[in-house]
This record gives C-alpha cells, structure tokens and sequence, in this order.
C-alpha cells in the first residue's frame, strides 16, 4: 500500500482537472491575446475558470483577481509593492508579519530588512496561534502592512484573521492573508472580513503546479513587478497559462464542492487517527484540534528525531513531512516549535501528517501500525530516550 500524507506540501490533481486542462495542450493551445480562431478557443474556458476563482473566494466582480505562477509569487508580490509604494516613497517604514509565516514571506521581508524596511516578526502562544492582540501592540503609524496567514502549514492552526482585519481597518494598516492552506479546508469568503490582499496556489487543493493567485480589494491594487504586456489588466504580464488557470478554476470549484466532506469526514478520520498516535507514550500536539484545520496533524515522540520517523515511514511507502528545511545536510528543527520554544530535544522531532479529501481509514491505519513500529524501533537505539516508568506524566 502507497500512502501519501504530505498534502499541506501538494495534493494529488483531481482527475476531473486534469480532464478539464487536457485539450489546452495539443489541441486548444492558442495564446489569449492573438488575434485568430486559435486563440478565441481560449476565451470562454478563461472566463468560466476566473468566475469559478472570483466564485470559491466570494470575490465581487469589482475586485481583482490577478493569476501568478504560485503563491511564492504573490506573497513577494505583496511585500515588494508594498516596499516600492509606501516605504521606498517616505511614507511608512514598517510591516508587521508572524514568526511562522511561509518562507515565501519571510525570506522576502527579511530581504526588504536589507533595504532600509522595518520588520517585526511577531510571535505565536503557546497554542501555535498568532494573537490579535499582538498585532494591535505593534501596529504604529508607521506600518504599512500586515501579512498574517490564515492557517499555518505545519500546525493547521487557524488564525484570527477576521479580528487581525478589524484592528488593521481600525488603524488605517493594509491587511494581506497567505491563505494558502485555507482554501479547500475552510470557508474563504473575502467579503466576511477586512482584507485587501489574499494568497492561493492551486496545487494545493488539488490543482496544477505552477499557477496561484492574488486577490485584492478594489481601490488596493498594486504596483506590478512584471511588466510586459497587458495581461491581467496589466497587473501581471507574461503570456497566459491557459491549462492551469482552466484546471485552477476546476480545482476551485471541486474545492467548494468537498469543503464540507473535509470539514466532517476527514476531520473525523483525522481526529481518530490522532486519538491513536496520543496513546503512544511521549507524544505532543501542539494546536488543540477545534483551532485547526481538519486535515493536519503535527505530533512530537520523543526521543526520536524526525528525520529517522520519516525513514521509516518512507521505507513503508509512507510519505509525510517534518516541516523543517529538508534541503539542508543538517537534522533541522521544527519552525514552529521552535518559535513555540519547545525544548531542543522536542523541537526535533515533530512529524507533520497533512490528510486529503483522498485520505482512507485503511491507509491510516496501515500509517499507525508503522508508525507505532517505528517508534518502538528508534526508542530502542535512542542515546536521548529512556522509557519513564508507569504513570510518568511528561510536559512539553
Ligand atoms: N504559503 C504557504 C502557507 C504554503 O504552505 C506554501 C507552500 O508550501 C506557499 C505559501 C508557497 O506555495 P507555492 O508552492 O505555490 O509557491
């Protein structure tokens, strides 16, 4: 049995995508923007595909919706113009993102430091949850933004972003969302809330790679970092990816069609998967489930780096995550342990399980029965672990 459990780093692509995206290579593979029969073939999926988007986000015609390559894209979108329109100019110095941001956003506000911008990283509880109260303690009348996403990638934790919009409204600061791992997993409804900017990437609800989105409120649009053509209302030039917008319109709208499915079912098979992990001796979740999204799980055993875990789950056909820079040589921890300030030996070894609508109790099953073996395993040559006598109680 193949098990895939890494759906918070991609999804498989729904097969009625993939069927809606075909023809847009050998058949229909006219560019928008020409002028011929080849191209008009491209016209009305595009529409219906952008409908679908503005639909699945609840985003009134007024507004924009500009595609990108990926949510990487849109998230140095946001920070970059926002550099070049407020900071760069004088008017403001300052943005306000979290400790546990995507790297797509740390690295690019990191970058922006360099320049001569203001970055606060702002620290999560010790529930994995960025609070709206320390958004309001750090907004001054210097910030321009505030970048806080919805739910974390490794956590699931879902964060106040209808508040953290209030209090940015309140004090006249823009508000972008990296919901990424929101979509498909919780209503998005961008007119339930204050928001100006939103992240998408479709690969991660079971769409194509390469193509993601920005949303942003009518009056709030920014400066373009491609310029080229007049693509996307000159938001974003560059020649359109017809087959992924096609296929992220689908994605979107199979998405809206499930969210209920993942809400209850998957949340169940999720919730009882996780009851089973808990029995372990030493293991910790960090998010209580209600503040999650129902797809994600990440658990710490102790004693057992999280690299070995995956090892063994790979072995098996397992394939999960432990959430830290896995490019590097190095055994790296947990990002967001380690802004939590778990202890060292606990932030190392966290294993991320992200479930999809696909996700089947055999599977998980299979999953636990591994995982259970593996522990007993690594437990037994661990230098660090020693098994506590009966009724020792440990603490994160
Ligand atoms: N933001 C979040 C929260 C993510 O989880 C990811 C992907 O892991 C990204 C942004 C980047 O997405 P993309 O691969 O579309 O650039």
């Amino acid at each position: 049995m193949k098990v895939y459990l890494d759906n918070n780093a991609t999804t498989i692509v729904d097969p009625y995508v993939f069927d809606e995206m075909e023809p847009f290579f050998v058949q229909k593979y006219g560019n928008p923007n020409s002028l011929h029969y080849v191209a008009s073939e491209t016209h009305v999926p595009l529409k219906n595909a952008m409908e679908k988007i503005y639909a699945g986000i609840h985003a009134p015609k007024e507004d924009s919706v500009v595609i990108t390559s990926c949510a990487t894209e849109s998230n140095n979108w946001v920070l970059k113009s926002i550099y070049l329109e407020y900071i760069i100019t004088g008017r403001k110095n300052h943005i306000i993102i979290s400790e546990v941001e995507h790297p797509s956003i740390i690295s690019a506000a990191r970058h922006l430091e360099k320049l001569g911008c203001k970055v606060t990283y702002l620290p999560i509880n010790h529930e994995g949850i960025v609070e709206a109260q320390t958004v309001r303690d750090y907004i001054t009348d210097k910030t321009a933004l505030v970048s806080i996403m919805w739910a974390n990638n490794e956590t699931g934790a879902i964060f106040p972003v209808q508040e953290i919009g209030d209090i940015c409204a309140e004090k006249g600061v823009l508000f972008h969302t990296d919901a990424v791992q929101a979509i498909g997993k919780i209503p998005v409804d961008v007119q339930s809330f204050n928001v100006d900017y939103l992240t998408m990437s479709a690969h991660k609800f079971h769409g194509p790679k390469g193509v993601g989105a920005l949303y942003m409120k009518k009056g709030k649009e920014l400066t373009p970092l491609l310029h080229g053509g007049s693509q996307m209302g000159g938001y974003r030039s560059g020649t359109l990816n017809v087959a992924g917008i096609v296929g992220m319109g689908k994605a979107m709208e199979q998405a809206v069609d499930a969210l209920d499915f993942e809400m209850s079912e998957i949340r169940e098979l999720r919730d009882e998967f996780e009851d089973e992990l808990l029995k372990i001796e030493d293991t910790f979740v960090v998010t209580p489930r209600e503040k999650r999204t129902s797809n994600t799980i990440l658990i710490s055993f102790r004693g057992i780096e999280g690299e070995s875990m995956l090892w063994d789950l790979n072995r098996s056909a397992i394939a999960a995550s432990t959430g830290s820079a896995c490019a590097s040589e190095d055994l790296e921890s947990n990002p967001v342990m380690e802004a939590i300030g778990a202890e060292a030996d606990l932030a190392h070894t966290a294993i991320r399980f992200s479930l999809s609508r696909y996700t089947t109790k055999e599977e998980l099953d299979f999953t636990l029965a591994v995982v259970k073996e593996a522990v007993e395993r690594l437990r037994g040559i661990s230098s660090s672990y020693a098994y506590a006598p009966e009724g020792h109680d440990s603490q994160l």
